[in-house]
């Protein structure tokens, strides 16, 4: 009972204690879920701010690399702008003068006057000017180097290779009015062997017989784009930490941003192994067109100390440029720890929030599973009350039909005991009747036969008795009938067999008696009959036969065998015992 009402606690208990469990395993899930991606996240932003600062840099030098190739490619094209703009504009001044002089001059001041005008009309160092010629090839305006052939015919002038270029000049100017020609020439200042190409353009003038002329040395040109180039270039460069560098494939460094003391160094002839191996694999990365980064020692110029620096290298399509930037990623962790302290606090922040939702859940799966519990306690106690009302009721009625069964079984036990009886029992004197006296005489016969143990019959009769009944009354018959009974069956062992055959004839089975030994006791039985006192002095007797059974034969042969030696008996004068006189086995 006790157990059970704990069981019923524990019952109603369980969900107080397993719903905020529950939520709380929950919870404890998801704040792992959150570390998780948090650590992730902080992980994610070193790497990020690196690929990003990488991504920035790749897409720095490429856009520079573009730029700078166009602006090579364009070189000869601008070249050819360029000096053709030179001899027309010379061609204008020239024509203005003329139109302006023409009438108040001679042709010899006239010609002298726009020679002496166009002379100052030099480029490059005096390496570009304009020059005019007549068509027989006499130098009209020649360079300050070769003035004293002006006036002097040029007109078999070759140039480096031999081309004889005033002719081709001459031959343009005459038959297209203006063109282009390249030729070749050494330089005054340069090595005798090295030769230039140079471009030209002529162009008629168109008043005279003269043509104009003015070129430019295509590695001048180049020499002005590629200074334009790097000024450029520094100064697109935006700081010290965040800048380009140049350098050649020859390992001349022509652009430093952040060290000018070394620009214009070859770096393949450094005797600084480490600066000659970096000078290596910046050529060796920018033939690779690769987009890794190559990594390396250099005083980062912000602490002046040696740091590891990423620097990204692309070679200049047509050209022998390198141009490269690159960073040092320990620069980058000011900034990201700013971005990690924010994921960090934004982390901080949430995981409060969690542990605030996870107690308000518990603290409110608390309050509805206690709820509930005393919900359900309140019901089991109600249920468990009826339940053993029920069972006290069930058991009250148990205890009645118990003792009604109780009361049936005795009546019918009592019903049985009383059948029995009055099946085998005689109703007057209460010994065995006739029915059952027949009985143990058949099973006696069985026994008998099976253990060869023989056994004595003894009948009797009492004397007389029809006058008894005629001078007493029948009732006192009955009683003398009782007494007799009574008395005989007082005497009989416990193993005999004592019944009223019908009438005032009666029968004593002996087992294992022999013929004497129940005659003697015939005698002792007729001795206390007739010496008994019944009612109203009457005298009674009996009459005995005496037998014993033989093996095999029926009760039949028995019973005739015993009511001869009784009839002997009331022959012989009544009151005494007779034996059955027949062979004994
Ligand atoms: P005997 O000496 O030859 O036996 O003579 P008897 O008169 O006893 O014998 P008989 O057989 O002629 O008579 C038996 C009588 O017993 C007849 C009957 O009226 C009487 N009787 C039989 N049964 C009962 C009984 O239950 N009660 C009474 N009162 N008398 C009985
Ligand atoms: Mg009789
Ligand atoms: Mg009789």
């Amino acid at each position: 009972m006790k157990n059970r009402k704990n069981l019923i606690q524990i019952l109603a208990l369980g969900p107080v204690i397993f719903i905020p469990v529950v939520v709380f395993i929950i919870a404890s899930f998801i704040v792992s879920a959150e570390k998780v991606s948090y650590e992730h996240s902080v992980a994610q932003i070193s790497q990020d701010y690196l690929e990003n600062e990488k991504a920035r840099i790749r897409s720095k030098v490429n856009n520079m690399v573009n730029l700078v190739a166009y602006r090579q490619s364009i070189i000869d094209q601008k070249l050819h702008e360029r000096i053709q703009r030179r001899v027309d504009d010379a061609q204008r001044i020239a024509i203005a003068l003329y139109n302006h002089y023409s009438k108040t001059m001679t042709e010899a001041e006239l010609k002298e006057l726009i020679v002496e005008t166009l002379r100052p009309l030099v480029w490059n160092g005096g390496e570009s000017f304009i020059w005019i010629l007549d068509f027989d090839g006499k130098f009209q305006l020649a360079p300050n180097y070769l003035r004293h052939l002006e006036g002097q015919s040029i007109i078999d002038f070759e140039d480096a290779t031999g081309r004889k270029v005033i002719r081709e000049e001459i031959a343009i100017t005459q038959s297209h009015g203006q063109g282009f020609l390249w030729d070749t020439f050494t330089k005054p200042n340069e090595p005798i062997d090295k030769q230039f190409k140079q471009l030209a353009f002529v162009k008629k003038f168109g008043i005279f017989d003269w043509y104009l002329g003015s070129g430019e040395y295509l590695d001048t040109a180049k020499k002005i784009t590629n200074s334009h180039l790097l000024e450029t270039i520094n100064q697109v460069s935006q700081g010290e930490t965040d800048y380009f560098f140049v350098i050649d494939t020859h390992g001349n460094l022509l652009l430093n941003y952040a060290r000018p003391d070394i620009v214009g160094k070859n770096m393949s002839k450094t005797t600084d192994k480490n600066l000659y191996g970096l000078y290596r694999s910046i050529v060796k990365a920018s033939r690779d067109g690769s987009d890794e980064f190559l990594s390396y020692k250099w005083i980062n110029p912000n602490t002046g100390k040696p740091d590891t620096k990423l620097t990204y290298v692309q070679n200049v399509p047509g050209s022998d440029w390198i141009i490269g930037s690159g960073f040092y990623p320990n620069s980058l962790v000011s900034s990201y720890n700013v971005q990690e302290q924010r994921l960090t606090n934004q982390h901080n922040q949430k995981m409060r929030h969690i542990h605030a939702l996870t107690w308000l859940g518990m603290l409110a799966s608390f309050l509805i599973s206690a709820i509930v519990s005393i919900i359900f306690y309140r019901v089991f106690l109600q249920y468990q009350k009826e339940i053993i009302q029920t069972n006290d009721e069930l058991k009250d009625l148990n205890i009645e039909l118990e003792n009604k069964l109780l009361e049936q079984t005795y009546i019918i036990e009592k019903a049985n005991t009383e059948l029995e009886n009055f099946a085998t029992l005689d109703g007057l004197t209460s010994v065995a009747n006739r029915f059952s006296v027949m009985n143990c005489l058949k099973h006696e016969i069985e026994r008998a036969n099976r253990f060869k143990q023989g056994f004595a019959v003894i009948v009797f009769d009492i004397d007389f008795f029809k006058k008894i009944n005629e001078q007493y009354g029948h009732e006192v018959g009955d009683n003398i009938l009782q007494v007799v009974a009574g008395l005989i069956a007082k005497e009989v062992r416990s193993v005999d067999t004592f019944g009223r055959l019908g009438g005032e004839e009666f029968l004593i089975m002996m087992p294992n008696s022999s013929l004497d030994a129940a005659y003697t006791y015939a005698e002792r039985l007729r001795v206390l009959i007739e010496e008994s006192r019944f009612e109203q002095d009457i005298n009674i007797t009996i009459s005995l036969g005496v037998a014993s059974y033989s093996f095999g034969e029926k009760l039949s042969e028995l019973m005739h065998a015993a009511d001869i030696a009784l009839n002997e008996a009331k022959d012989s004068g009544r009151n005494n015992t007779k034996i059955s006189h027949r062979s004994v086995s």
